[in-house]
Formats: C-alpha cells, structure tokens, sequence
C-alpha cells in the first residue's frame, strides 16, 4: 500500500555562500533541525556543510 507523503523535502542552506538546495529524502530518514551536512554546492562547486532546516509546508511559510 502507498502513502503519499512517503518522500520528505529538505531544505538546506550552504553556510559559505548562503544558496538554498531543496533534497528530497524517504520518509524513514529522521529530520533533525540545524543539523549540518556536507553536500555539493553548486555555486561554490565545492563540498560544504549545509545547515538542514524544516521544510514544512504552511509552519516555514514566513522564510
Ligand atoms: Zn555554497
């Protein structure tokens, strides 16, 4: 059986530059808010620490 929200959104922000990358994640995968991740950025074309912030449609509206 199927659920719909069986894929989270993710957005995380590169602490160098400050650019905005959304990711997608499986719904298993447990959200932490400020978590910091290294992936690529391509604005630095680099690998940098991302900071993880809430992606939740309605509640982050305000950003
Ligand atoms: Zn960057």
């Amino acid at each position: 059986m199927r659920k719909r929200n069986a894929v989270n959104d993710s957005c995380l922000t590169c602490v160098r530059c400050g650019n905005k990358n959304t990711i997608f994640r499986n719904a298993g995968y447990k959200k932490s808010d400020g978590h910091i991740k290294d992936i690529w950025c391509f604005k630095c074309k680099d690998k940098t620490p991302h900071e993880e912030q809430k992606n939740d449609y309605g509640l982050w509206s305000e950003q």
